[in-house]
């Protein structure tokens, strides 16, 4: 059963979580797991359909706006609502809230790729129907969202009513009490047209601002013994209505077909018309058959089997749909904090991107890992826009969070400060360089983001006595904002400079032609990535003597300690009862920062440095921002902390599915979600991907008998399997390779199993 989720709550709050934990997409667009029929007021609901990137902009409301502060916003947008759909049962209206069920289940089907909602019910006048609902966001057609719902009428019901609507009036959702949620602007699209033609109903909506259309075109189907039909356009809405007769089972079906000027032109309408009417003739069993073999297709490189452990197994599998399901496959598109499964951070990207999810995509999918990387370079001229005002006079800068290029954070310490997000998107590039050896994608686009966010760095640091250091920037712990020499921005920035200027000379060796291209159009020489190579190399990286770890930034040790022991627990997260700055005033991390850098880059420090860090942060770390955990469990691992490696790990793979931020109806914590699979991958099974190539440190976790994935290296499809006396590789495709575990390597030949007896541990 871990292929399935099942769900069957009916009460507030989990009606509330399981719309996003049930949410549907495919990178395009998005659906929240709402009933059809809805339910009855007395329980909240956030009902929402999404398109990645479909966003309008919001003025930003400042008391006191000083000199560069982004002016607007941008927000996902709540679109066209095509998932209503009400049954009568004679004049009764179903509904899960009124008369008896007598059997009541939801499943998301992670191996198809659909939901479905079972139900077995008596109104409340004693009539019984059996109704099956089951709904899929199309893989192979991203701009469908199909319905199909079966009715089957019990003894003595003369009719069954079905009315479908399209609805374009909607808002988007609201908490002004909560800095993770949108706070304002909820109605930010109106409708432009709402008709019945004679196959479809058509529904469009222009964007307040950014001016951005969005069309729903619509086709409902029936198979019933008797109907009688009849639509009406009204106030936004467009509404078909099936009157059926008959003891046989109803068949009903709806196509919406989704498009927006950002990927379709001006012609939504027409854009969506034609993909519908390539859609004739498919039937909801068709497009299941599709979506599997697009789901097995996925499955195969993608899947992580654990042997032992079916709570870990599902969460892994609901982690890994998720993360497909949300991740943009078009150059317009990323992922974003939370997925196209609701409407926390308000649809923006974030470097958990980079960090947090690309490496999931990079090593099971890396044409999608690509993509990614392709969306940050088409930013790329944005981002050196910003890098101006904030005075740099050279270099790139990306935005803490956006949708389409502009920097759309308002509270500067904890957004434009972390400038770190342009070492880590320059990191990526790296690693996808390595892990693929696409040298082309490097030198095409990888060249030009290095060098320009190795200009930043030059810009914002300055030499100091013999070393070279950056003031005043926010690391990834937003307890602690606006510091001199932030340890994981220093050593991340080191490694942007460092690649930097290698590739500069890599391109003078190999592609001189594009390099004089690049110097032309980019004003750029040898004395600039000789500078990058000097402040690589004199980057300083602060050390404590007393403590023997890396201190977070200059003045962290100075603070004083928060008292985590006795803060009461309902004051966590902390940021939502603590001032920012009774925050920054303490040792006290919202998540891992300097953690983090020793997995990013352990190779610039002593394995004592790294484990004394870990033993200290560990401690005054609250792990109140949902991308902790992970790290926390990859670092225990490295160190062979057994027990607290399960732990975090355990802790990353529930996060949603038992709602421990207890935000999960705002949408799924996405990069926590990579963070599991991280935990898996670079934790337990130890990989690291380097310029000496590929390896692993394997542990198995005393809970599991064994686990195993798949993983893509340069063009090879490699099957690794940890179990408890072996670890087993396999080169499934491609040429030989070899691969090193705890240093020694390993040479894979194709269809030849390896196993390594004396190196599997239980760490
Ligand atoms: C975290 C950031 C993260 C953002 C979006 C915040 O709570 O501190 O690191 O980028 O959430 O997920």
């Amino acid at each position: 059963m871990t292929w399935k989720l099942m769900k069957c709550g009916l009460e507030n709050p989990d009606l509330l979580l399981d719309e996003s934990i049930l949410s549907l997409g495919n990178g395009y667009l998005g659906v929240r797991g709402n009933f059809e029929e809805g339910y009855p007021e007395l329980f909240s609901s956030i009902r929402g359909a999404y398109i990645n990137a479909y966003h309008d902009e919001t003025e930003i409301a400042y008391g006191e706006k000083l000199y560069g502060f982004p002016v607007m916003q941008q927000k996902i947008l709540n679109v066209i609502d095509a998932q209503t759909v009400q049954i009568y049962v004679d004049d009764e209206l179903f509904s899960l809230f009124e008369g008896e069920i007598i059997h009541f289940e939801r499943i998301l089907h992670m191996d198809a790729g659909f939901a479905e909602r079972i139900v077995h019910w008596k109104s409340p006048k004693g009539k019984e129907v059996k109704i099956v609902f089951r709904r899929m966001a199309s893989f192979i057609t991203r701009e469908l969202f199909a319905l199909s719902i079966r009715i089957e009428p019990g003894e003595g019901i003369r009719k069954i009513k079905i009315a479908s609507a399209v609805d374009g009036d909607v808002s988007n959702f609201v908490d002004a009490s909560d800095p993770r949620v949108g706070s304002g602007h909820a109605k930010r699209l109106y409708v432009t047209e709402a008709r019945k033609e004679e196959d479809f109903s058509v529904v469009k909506c222009l964007t307040y601002v950014t001016q951005l259309e969005v069309a729903c075109v619509t086709a409902t189907d029936i198979q019933a013994e008797k109907y009688a039909y009849s639509s009406q356009a009204e106030g936004g809405r467009v509404e078909e209505t099936y009157v059926c007769e008959g003891r046989r089972p109803i068949e009903f079906t709806k196509f919406s077909v989704y498009t927006d000027t950002l990927r379709h032109g001006i012609e939504v309408v027409e854009e969506a018309r034609m993909l519908q009417e390539r859609l004739e003739g498919k039937s909801f069993e068709d497009l299941l058959v599709e979506q599997r073999a697009y789901m097995d297709r996925f499955w195969l490189h993608s899947d992580v089997e654990i042997d032992g452990d079916a709570a870990m197994q599902e969460s892994i599998r609901f982690n890994l749909f998720q993360l497909l399901q949300s991740v943009g496959k078009d150059p317009h598109s990323n992922i974003s904090a939370k997925g196209l499964s609701g409407e926390g951070y308000e649809g923006h990207y974030f470097w958990d991107t980079e960090i947090f999810m690309f490496p999931v995509f990079l090593m099971t999918n890396p044409e999608i890992a690509k993509n990614l990387l392709t969306y940050r370079y088409s930013i790329l001229e944005s981002a050196k826009a910003r890098a101006k005002v904030l005075g740099h006079e050279k270099g790139a800068l990306f935005p803490w969070r956006t949708i389409n290029g502009p920097e759309s954070s308002s509270f500067f310490p904890a957004g434009t400060a972390q400038y770190h997000i342009s070492a880590d998107i320059a990191y990526s590039y790296v690693q996808y360089y390595l892990a693929t050896g696409d040298e082309a994608f490097l030198n095409e686009a990888g060249a030009e983001v290095l060098f320009e966010t190795a200009r930043l760095w030059i810009d914002t640091g300055h030499m100091s006595g013999t070393a070279f250091k950056i003031d005043s920037v926010t690391g990834p712990d937003e307890y602690t904002c606006i510091v001199n020499n932030n340890y994981y921005t220093n050593v991340m920035a080191k490694h942007n400079l460092l690649w930097a200027a290698k590739v500069y000379r890599m391109l003078q060796e190999k592609d001189e032609a594009h390099l004089n291209e690049l110097a032309e159009r980019l004003a750029l020489n040898e004395t600039e990535a000789a500078a990058w190579q000097e402040a690589g190399e004199k980057m300083y990286l602060p050390y404590d003597e007393t403590l023997k770890i890396n201190a977070q930034d200059d003045s962290f040790l100075q603070k004083a300690r928060w008292n985590l022991k006795d803060t009461p627990k309902d004051k966590f997260p902390l940021l939502l009862h603590y001032h920012p700055l009774t925050l920054y005033r303490y040792q006290v991390c919202k998540q891992a920062d300097t953690v983090l850098a020793h997995f990013l880059l352990e190779d610039e420090q002593d394995l004592a440095t790294i484990k004394n860090s870990y033993d200290y942060y560990e401690q005054i770390t609250t792990h109140d921002s949902s991308l902790s955990y992970c790290i926390f469990s990859i670092m225990a691992s490295k160190l062979g902390y057994r027990d607290k490696a399960y732990h975090y790990f355990k802790e990353t793979a529930r996060l949603d599915l038992d709602n421990s931020h207890g935000n999960t109806k705002d949408g799924l914590h996405m990069a926590n979600m990579g963070g599991a699979w991280l935990a898996i991958v670079y934790g337990f099974a130890g990989l690291r991907i380097k310029e000496a190539g590929l390896s692993f440190a394997p542990s198995l976790p005393a809970e599991w008998n064994a686990f195993a994935f798949h993983f893509q290296y340069k063009s090879r499809l490699i099957f690794l399997r940890i179990e408890q006396d072996a670890v087993k590789y396999l080169l499934v495709e491609g040429e030989p390779v070899t691969v090193y575990q705890d240093g020694e390597p390993i040479r894979l030949e194709p269809g030849k199993e390896v196993a390594i007896r004396e190196s599997a541990k239980r760490h």
